[in-house]
């Protein structure tokens, strides 16, 4: 495993970087294995830069390693399906997109946004790692380079087809090292009135809603808009405005380009500050201690109430790990997981190698109560939870939601009246 330490901030370069947050080490959040075997853990201590308050991991892992072989397809799900449409919509609308244009996409995943665009008439181009997801989604329509975005490709790129009217990075600009490499990048290859659109996770709202479980290698960045100010303003970029999204429990659209006016730092610091300080973090750190002697709690209770049966967890997301190794959660604890994603089925979780099973276990085993790690669809899960149970004729187990407070979710009353 390629790890190695970051001691510069990724957007100022700045050397004073303060610890604000320490979770356990775990291994890259996504390594399921199929048999158990010894897995490398790596730090996940949690730096804030005291020059420009940027926020990101102290250690980085290989993006080959992580990246090549990724897998995860956006696509499939119908939720993201609709909300790439709707932005794509919003981002022709508003600048006036043509067709023939030409919209590019960093981290274009399996093509989900930019089949949007090309929809609406526009000429598309991905540049992604993930070669086998580049090459499904080459096949599909949207052609894909499966190439990291870096300054040397994107002068390629323009060489090649001309300046991009629209340069797009969804949920991958917490996922670069060279974060300035690739903005040089996006600076080369924009046209001069073009727009970059970046969507990435809030730090403002992980803090705030103690999102800690989005902590894991994969992000090595927790984004918040004061930095990014400067940060583009040194590629002869700046920021001229930051829409809420409710992704991932809380992101942001930066909105970026050549031409003034832009956004003050100032502005930003003010509503920002109480979430990004070392004192915020102080707060989040502690309430993970509470978090954990709570959920601790309910599992207890729910023992001495049901007896000696077995724990599943349901879903197995990236987090998942993060939030089983920083709540000391064990194959003691939660005997295996189900997930509806089929690459998972029949893997053991990361280092913990608690078994993934299918869904439908939870029908044969009745476990005692369920965890759901997922806990951002909660109601749209446990609702699932409790058909799959009607439906065989029982009734579901109690359903356990492990964060942000944790707690047994209530059971509906009947024609949907509370209970
Ligand atoms: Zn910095």
């Amino acid at each position: 495993m390629n790890v190695r330490r970051r001691d510069s901030c990724r957007l100022c370069g700045g050397t004073a970087l303060d610890r604000v947050l320490s979770l356990p080490p775990t291994p890259p959040a996504n390594a399921f294995v199929p048999a158990p075997v010894a897995q490398d853990l790596h730090p996940q201590d949690v730096f804030r830069c005291t020059s420009c308050g940027h926020v990101q991991l102290g250690h980085v892992v290989d993006a080959e390693t992580l990246f090549g072989e990724y897998v995860y397809a956006s696509g499939t799900s119908p939720v993201f399906v609709k909300h790439f449409d709707d932005y794509a919509q919003a981002v022709v609308t508003r600048f006036g997109v043509k067709p023939g244009d030409r919209v590019v996409e960093i981290g274009s995943n399996d093509g989900v946004l930019l089949r949007a665009f090309k929809a609406r008439g526009a000429a598309v181009l991905g540049v992604d790692p993930a070669r086998k997801i580049a090459a499904a989604a080459s096949a599909s329509g949207v052609e894909t380079r499966a190439e990291f975005f870096t300054e040397d490709l994107a002068r390629a790129l323009r060489a090649e087809g001309g300046p991009a009217k629209v340069i797009t990075a969804n949920n991958c600009m917490a996922h670069i090292d060279d974060l300035a490499g690739v903005v040089r990048g996006v600076a080369a290859l924009l046209a001069d009135y073009g727009v970059f659109v970046m969507e990435v996770q809030y730090l403002v709202e992980l803090v705030r809603q103690g999102l800690w479980d989005m902590v894991y290698a994969e992000h090595v960045s927790y984004h918040h808009v004061g930095p990014l100010i400067p940060f583009f303003a040194r590629a002869g970029l700046g920021v001229f405005d930051v829409q809420a999204v409710p992704t991932h429990g809380g992101s942001i659209r930066v909105f970026v380009r050549r031409a003034a006016p832009f956004l003050e730092r100032a502005d930003w610091d003010g509503r920002e500050g109480a979430w990004t300080s070392r004192e915020a973090f102080a707060r989040l750190q502690a309430r993970i201690g509470e978090q954990t002697r709570g959920l601790k709690q309910v599992l207890a209770d729910l023992k001495r109430r049901g007896g000696d049966g077995l724990v599943a967890g349901y879903g197995v997301p990236a987090k998942a790990t993060t939030l089983m190794y920083t709540m000391g959660l064990s194959r003691a604890d939660i005997d295996y997981c189900v997930d509806d994603s089929p690459w998972k089925i029949g893997l053991l979780s990361p280092g913990l190698h608690v078994p993934v099973l299918a869904p439908t276990a939870l029908l044969e085993r009745r476990p005692r109560a369920i965890v759901i790690f997922a806990w951002n669809f909660a109601d749209s899960i446990a609702e699932k939870i409790r058909a799959m149970f009607a439906a065989a004729g029982g009734e579901a187990p109690p359903i356990v939601v492990p964060l942000p407070e944790p707690r047994i979710m209530a059971v509906p009353g009947p024609a949907g009246v509370p209970a």
